[in-house]
């Protein structure tokens, strides 16, 4: 056995097979091709072949494990056979010039985005067997042995460096956490694989490609990584796994409960998301609304920009979901980490204070006024507040102002149905906070980004693992600038809350809510460890 140590980004236990993982390795790009003939020969023998894979599997897993397992490939068959699916496959090959790949994939999203789209409890549980059903296909048209039982377990990826838009690639259903040479607990990268659930070590110095296929063990409590432990080793963690789940299942009874102090100051627990999957687990913590959905995760994993009509669709799932609760929807924040690979931003060597957030989005007002009208449509489900990112002067949130009203006038007279959206800024740069008068004077919510503000005042990269031990999210300056903040926004009648990690560090909950916070908004999965510190909280006797 071997162990490594790093830097954790969430308590708790995962163990899995450890994979190196190799960019793009499942990634199938928009191709076109002339042998439109010669694909769809390519697609019906793949197809062929599934169809007969899927009858031998019912068949043996109808002898050995029953019929309950053995339906789950009576169920991936009729996906094969399903006429409208097929029909959209060959449309896409015939019509489109795809590849068998490509449109293999692109009609298997489409059948999955409906199915996300119900309210079908059954349906939606079967997303699972269409995207297994996509996975046999593509193998088929690779040419792999599909009757092979595949061995399909939690796997635990590792390599020197990953981006959001690789977690977000990544195969959901067996990914448990990953391990990185570098990294920063406060990247995207960390940010989102806390909300998905993900245990990961990073910067941990060092990969070996000798620990492929090995099991490995993730400690988030105490930052290892251990390489082909011991069974003794393994049980004992698994011990603790459980014993942690039972501690979590203990919170629940917060759920329905008011996050409230001692002494009566109601706060508003607002969760953080990403997309629109992590809705369920957002509802199942009992969040109080969304306080920021990063919108630029639309933006992965494909290979153009989404059109207004994908917006709109994803934005409607989450705020019709949530209503009548409030979701606030970030315009996207691409640039620095957050580039999708066909982004043609010209980037300079130093992004983070480069082409980034608001700046890409009044460069590129078409790709602005497409997001907008799709918050705008999406707006009529529910109840939808919108803020802009990397604010530092009051001419840019004037001019993401201006742009959101010209949105509201052309669809109106469009004839869509749209209602009043809440106008925020995002508080993550000095400047903002300084002219934080200004900004909350032209709005009626200010969100304090602390991850960039602490980024920005202590002049400090937030990706360099290197820096770690001046990354002090305690920095005076830093409460002093949220101080700073919650008294500009209260003086315009604005609310003001907090939407960076510090949001879930309860070592300060006593000290933001003393200084008047209204509201914080963090991972799904802390809500209620949240909600807990402020019920324990008296700030009538606090300092
Ligand atoms: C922040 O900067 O605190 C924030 C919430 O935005 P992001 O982490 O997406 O930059
Ligand atoms: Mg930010």
């Amino acid at each position: 056995m071997q162990a490594v140590k790093g830097k954790s980004i969430l308590p708790g236990i995962a163990i899995g097979r450890l994979h190196i993982y190799k960019k793009d390795e499942d990634e199938i790009r928009e191709e076109k091709t002339d042998d439109t003939e010669g694909e769809v020969k390519r697609f019906e023998s793949a197809r062929r072949e599934a169809v007969s894979a899927q009858r031998k599997l019912y068949k043996k897993a109808l002898e050995e494990s029953g019929e309950d397992t053995a339906d789950i490939f009576l169920v991936h068959r009729m996906i094969l056979e399903d006429k409208s699916l097929i029909d959209e496959i060959l449309s896409l090959i015939k019509e489109g010039n795809y590849t068998a790949e490509y449109a293999v994939r692109e009609a298997f999203n489409r059948e999955a985005a409906i199915i996300a789209d119900t309210d079908d409890k059954y349906l939606s549980e079967r997303n699972s067997d269409v995207y297994d059903t996509e996975n046999e296909l593509l193998a088929a048209l690779r040419g792999e042995e599909l009757t092979a039982v595949k061995r399909k377990e939690p796997t635990i990826y590792l390599a020197d460096v990953l981006y959001p838009s690789d977690i977000v690639k990544a195969d959901r259903h067996l990914f448990c956490g990953f391990v990185t040479k570098g990294g920063s607990p406060v990247s995207h990268t960390a940010i989102l694989a806390k909300s998905m659930n993900l245990h990961a070590i990073i910067d941990t110095g060092k990969i070996d490609e000798e620990w492929e296929g090995k099991i490995g063990i993730i400690d988030g409590d105490a930052g290892d990584l251990y390489i082909d432990p011991p069974e003794r080793l393994i049980a004992e963690f698994r011990k603790k796994q459980e014993n942690e789940l039972h501690e979590k299942s203990k919170l629940s009874d917060l759920i329905g409960k008011k996050s409230i102090t001692i002494d009566g100051k109601i706060i508003k627990l607002f969760a953080n998301i990403n997309d629109s999957s992590e809705v369920a687990c957002v509802m199942e913590n009992d969040a109080e609304g969304i306080g920021l959905m990063r919108s630029e995760f639309l933006y992965f994993n494909r290979d153009d920009y989404p059109d207004e009509e994908t917006q709109f669709k994803a934005y409607k799932n989450v705020v019709s979901s949530m209503a009548p609760k409030r979701v606030i929807i970030r315009t996207s924040d691409l640039g620095e980490d957050k580039m999708a690979d066909n982004m043609d931003f010209d980037q300079k060597e130093n992004p983070a204070l480069g082409y980034r957030g608001v700046r890409v989005s009044l460069m590129r007002r078409d790709l602005f006024k497409t997001e907008l009208r799709a918050i705008l449509r999406a707006s009529w489900y529910g109840n939808v507040g919108v803020m802009f990112p990397m604010l530092t002067s009051a001419w840019e949130l004037s001019e993401c102002i201006d742009v959101l009203y010209e949105c509201e006038r052309e669809l109106i007279s469009e004839g869509y149905q749209i209602k009043q959206v809440l106008k925020g800024a995002m508080v993550e740069t000095p400047a903002a906070v300084l002219i934080a008068d200004d900004l909350a004077e032209m709005c009626d919510f200010l969100s304090i980004g602390t991850n960039d503000l602490c980024q920005y005042t202590l002049a400090l990269d937030r990706e360099n693992a290197n820096l770690g031990v001046f990354y002090n999210s305690h920095h005076p300056a830093l409460l002093r600038e949220i101080a700073m903040t919650v008294a500009a926004g209260h003086r315009h009648n604005c609310f003001v809350s907090i939407c960076g990690e510090l949001a879930a560090d309860i070592s300060l909950t006593g000290e933001l809510l003393g200084m008047g916070v209204d509201g914080l908004s963090v991972v799904p999965s802390e809500l209620l460890k949240v909600r807990k510190k402020i019920r324990s909280l008296d700030l009538s006797s606090e300092e």
